[in-house]
């Protein structure tokens, strides 16, 4: 059965076996059909136990033939039977089951039934564990995720085991689509509910979902997923134009080499603080920049200050609204940060960029600030610039001749400039393309009158039909995620090709 994709926002071909989310975010694992399985297997798995323990210690015999009638039983297959079709988890119908036996028991006055309330507990312990090990080893097998929406922080946490997301909810430049396209997880919003453990195929060239494969589908998209890791994913020779890459974390940057990018844009360092429960120590995030700047080595990389609020949450922190008032209210988490990256600078081919800069003030006070934690340590001080992508900046922008350079985060402006939210930015490009090339134009003038570098990291750099009208405005430098290499390759030869 094939299901059309509303809106692919990573692209990408996966074949695999749902595991749902439900809102909190756990897993909802009572699928009667697979628990009962999963119910039988434990107690295969805990009979044959119990028939080893009986050879190895023949003292205790009797007392383990007890326990395995008690997993035989047919009453408690029964119950459990009960439970599960209550859509209740194996483990959580087993400990049911037992706990009705034991009831039953402890009303009886025999000292004889009584003592058998510990052997009733020993058993349920042992087809439980048995039970958390099926579900454990099915954790690891890595799954096509199904939820209403999807977040960073799960991402992060459990992206080496995801194949691909189906969502009911998201849009192309939400930061959960963002990191996917990164990572070549595919993601796609699709208006369906799925089971838990049913095989599927994302399929995002034929903007399709397939369900209830036939063998002939499964075996064909067996072998495509199978051969799909030779595409060529090389940077072009592109004149004096820069590829950059928008990267979450030190992994991403073994790609952006292999792929041929000419350095890293925008480095979203608050994603690597979505790692912890707590602040990272000085000396743990001078270990990751370090190690970034070491795999850069002779290409720049641009670290953008913790960037924390809206749809990116940290549990240690409080910010409802993205901007600088986070360092003010936070100023050990700042200067922690900065003079970790500054002692990283070891072969200056660091910068330090601020996101949602609204006026110069600001920008000198964070540069100042920026400028104290260096002379305290006598360190050097890298290029600093910011981002461009709130109203007022965009506004102001004859004002910040200080800054060495500025990356146009087209994500947040053009939510801003147009009350769009990062779920329709792309579908609603041809109500305002226009008027945002114009209004950057004038940036770029500014930007050329005052020798400032300039680029563009926010998703629309890997939208063809506007970043053809940024190359030709003369905005040579584009930021994207890794994956988008290829899109940045067609951009370029159309470009030259005209
Ligand atoms: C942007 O706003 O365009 C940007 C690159 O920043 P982020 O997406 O991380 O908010
Ligand atoms: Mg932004």
């Amino acid at each position: 059965m094939r299901l059309l994709i509303k809106n692919i926002l990573s692209n990408g071909c996966v074949l695999g076996n749902v595991k749902k989310m439900n809102t909190t975010g756990e897993y909802v694992k009572a699928n009667s059909s697979k628990e009962l399985k999963r119910f039988y297997e434990a107690r295969d798995i805990t009979i044959k136990q119990i028939q080893e323990l009986k050879k190895e210690n023949k003292d205790m015999i009797d007392y383990l033939t007890i326990q395995e009638l008690m997993v035989l039983d047919p009453n408690l297959e029964i119950e459990v039977k009960a439970f599960i079709s209550e859509k209740m988890s194996a483990v959580d119908a087993v400990k049911k089951s037992m706990e009705k036996y034991k009831a039953g028991l402890s009303n009886s006055s025999s000292t004889y039934l009584q003592e058998r309330i510990l052997d009733i507990d020993d058993v349920t312990h042992r087809i439980a564990n048995n039970l958390t090990s099926i579900y454990n080893s099915k954790e690891i097998h890595p799954y096509i995720l199904s939820a209403d929406n999807i977040y960073p922080s799960y991402l992060i946490a459990n992206k080496d085991n995801i194949l691909g997301i189906i969502v009911k909810n998201g849009g192309y430049t939400s930061h959960a689509a963002i990191m996917c396209r990164g990572w070549d997880i595919p993601l796609v919003v699709v208006d369906a509910d799925f089971d838990e453990d049913e095989t599927v195929v994302i399929d995002t060239g034929k903007g399709i979902v397939i369900r209830e494969l036939d063998d002939a589908e499964l075996n064909d998209y067996s072998n495509k997923v199978a051969n799909r890791l030779s595409y060529d994913k090389r940077a072009v020779l592109h004149g004096d134009y820069l590829f950059l890459a928008n990267v979450s974390s030190n992994e991403d940057l073994k790609r952006v080499l292999d792929y041929g990018f000419d350095g890293v844009g925008l480095y979203r360092t608050e994603m690597i603080f979505m790692n912890t429960d707590r602040p990272y120590t000085l000396e743990e995030q001078y270990q990751i920049y370090s190690d970034a700047v070491e795999c850069m080595k002779d290409k720049s990389i641009c670290f953008r200050t913790f960037d924390i609020g809206d749809d990116k949450k940290l549990s240690y922190l409080n910010a409802s609204k993205k901007g600088i008032d986070n360092y003010k209210n936070n100023p050990m988490l700042f200067t922690q940060q900065v003079k970790a990256m500054l002692m990283a600078n070891k072969y200056n081919n660091m910068r330090i960029m601020f996101p949602m800069i609204e006026s110069n003030e600001e920008f000198i006070y964070l540069k100042n600030w920026v400028s104290r934690i260096a002379l305290e340590d006598n360190l050097n001080i890298p290029k600093i610039g910011m981002m461009l992508e709130t109203k007022e900046a965009l506004n102001n922008i004859e004002s910040f001749k200080l800054v060495d350079f500025i990356s146009i985060g087209t994500n947040d402006l053009t939510s801003e400039l147009y009350k769009l939210d990062r779920d329709n930015a792309i579908e609603r490009l041809d109500e305002y393309k226009s008027d945002l090339v114009d209004r950057l134009k004038i940036v770029v003038n500014f930007c050329h009158k005052n020798n400032i570098s300039l680029s563009i990291c926010g998703e629309l750099a890997s939208v063809p039909s506007i970043a053809n009208l940024f190359y030709r405005i003369g905005i040579k430098n584009l930021s994207v995620s890794p994956s988008s290499i290829r899109t940045l390759n067609s951009i370029y030869t159309d470009f030259i090709n005209e």
